[in-house]
């Protein structure tokens, strides 16, 4: 590798109120440290930083991103805690972004120009453009240095065709608001499938398959020959599957009717549908699938059979969009550690060449296959990880400005 490519990247992933981080040794993509700080802007700030086997706890002062960053760089440049010698040894910064629009198709370096860029792109992703542009100027004071890039949510899925991204709405909505289904966790779903070629010996543009993603928030993507041509996920990331507080695809009409008729307004409406929704508005008791299996209530039950039902048809509406496909992909928090509910999404699709196998699904711990041996279709399970995708795609970005 080239001596002057960076061997040291930082990950950032910017939320309102917490900064997540990873520092990687890309000689080798060897994690030296990682860490959270939780709080920003409250009196009980706290970090907590992990390196090999050790890990600490501890308040600190965080009044905004900038201060919690200079905890984090002072963190980084601790050898002992994981960290490196100078802020220099930091030669990139990776950022997740959530909304690239149309914009913005891969990692990119981010100027004064790409920051505006973002910006535009506020309104769309009110709760994360926000924050994770403020990341980004307090990383620009931290390591004044690095080059900042940009890995964009949003970025896989710009490769849907115009059928699939287009809404059935006037097309002006389209050509002068940009309205249309962008799509998310994209680097989540672009993670899983390189890492499903992987397993299955294919190479990445080959890869054909179904990746679902079900942590907190929940997709399904539709992948052939390694690019995402359609997904459930929308405008914003409430359309789609149900998910821990989000309601998922309901009739747009109930929007309406909600405000007519009960005198809602549109904020309580947004609050309703993001999150007071999904398994928690349905079991009426928690957003949390691990909740919810330990309880036989008979709501929380129907919860999580309305959330595999649904799962379900987009897997079946899938299948019938794609040539035969390679693997169906299991992901997410819930995706990768509830064998209750991949067995529940999956049951009796046999007729489809999904056929699961009871015990492996079971018995699996972390990466595996749970398919039957000589089912048509792998299911596999891959645990996500975002953070490396974008450690990747960082570097591949510095790379291009390089060459
Ligand atoms: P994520 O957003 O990917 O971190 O996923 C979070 C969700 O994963 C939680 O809300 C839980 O519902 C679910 N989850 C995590 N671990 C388990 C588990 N062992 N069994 C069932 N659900 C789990």
């Amino acid at each position: 590798m080239n001596p002057t490519l960076p061997m040291q990247i930082l990950v950032l992933n910017c939320g309102s109120s917490s900064v997540k981080y990873q520092l990687y040794n890309m000689a080798d993509e060897t994690v030296l440290c990682g860490g959270v700080v939780e709080k920003i802007g409250q009196p009980d700030a706290t970090c907590t930083h992990i390196w090999g086997a050790q890990s600490l706890s501890e308040p600190v002062q965080a009044n905004d991103h900038t201060r919690a960053l200079a905890q984090i760089r002072d963190l980084l440049l601790n050898p002992n805690r994981g960290g490196v010698q100078h802020a220099d040894d930091i030669a990139a910064v990776g950022h997740r972004v959530v909304h690239g629009g149309e914009t913005f198709v891969s990692a990119t370096r981010i100027t004064t120009g790409v920051e505006r860029q973002i910006a535009a792109y506020n309104a769309l992703a009110p709760l994360h453009n926000p924050p994770n542009l403020t990341g980004i100027q307090a990383a620009r004071q931290c390591f004044p240095n690095a080059i900042q890039v940009a890995v964009f949510d949003t970025a896989f899925h710009q490769t849907l065709p115009e059928h699939a991204f287009l809404y059935p709405i006037p097309y002006a909505l389209y050509e002068k608001d940009r309205i249309r289904k962008y799509g998310f966790h994209g680097t989540s779903h672009r993670y899983v499938s390189h890492r499903a070629a992987e397993l299955l010996e294919k190479s990445p543009d080959t890869f054909t398959g179904i990746t679902c993603h079900l942590g907190n928030g929940c997709s399904i993507t539709a992948i052939q020959n390694g690019q995402s041509v359609d997904t459930s996920m929308g405008f914003t990331p409430l359309e789609g599957v149900p998910m821990g507080t989000r309601s998922g695809d309901v009739d747009p009409a109930l929007i309406l009717y909600l405000a007519d008729q009960k005198g809602l307004t549109i904020a309580e409406i947004g609050h309703l549908l993001n999150r007071e929704s999904g398994l928690l508005g349905l079991s009426g008791i928690s957003n949390d699938l691990r909740e919810l299996e330990s309880t036989t209530d008979p709501r929380a039950q129907l919860a999580q059979t309305v959330f595999a039902y649904r799962i379900r048809k987009y897997i079946g509406a899938y299948l019938s969009i794609l040539p035969p496909i390679d693997a169906l992909v299991f992901t997410g928090g819930i995706g990768e550690n509830s064998a209750s509910m991949r067995a529940h999404i999956l049951q009796d699709l046999n007729h489809l060449g999904i056929v699961l196998d009871p015990e492996r699904n079971r018995q699996l711990d972390g990466e595996g296959e749970i398919s039957t041996p000589n089912a048509p279709i792998r299911i596999l399970v891959i645990p996500t990880d975002e953070e490396r995708l974008i450690a990747r795609e960082t570097l591949s970005a510095v790379k291009e400005q390089n060459d």
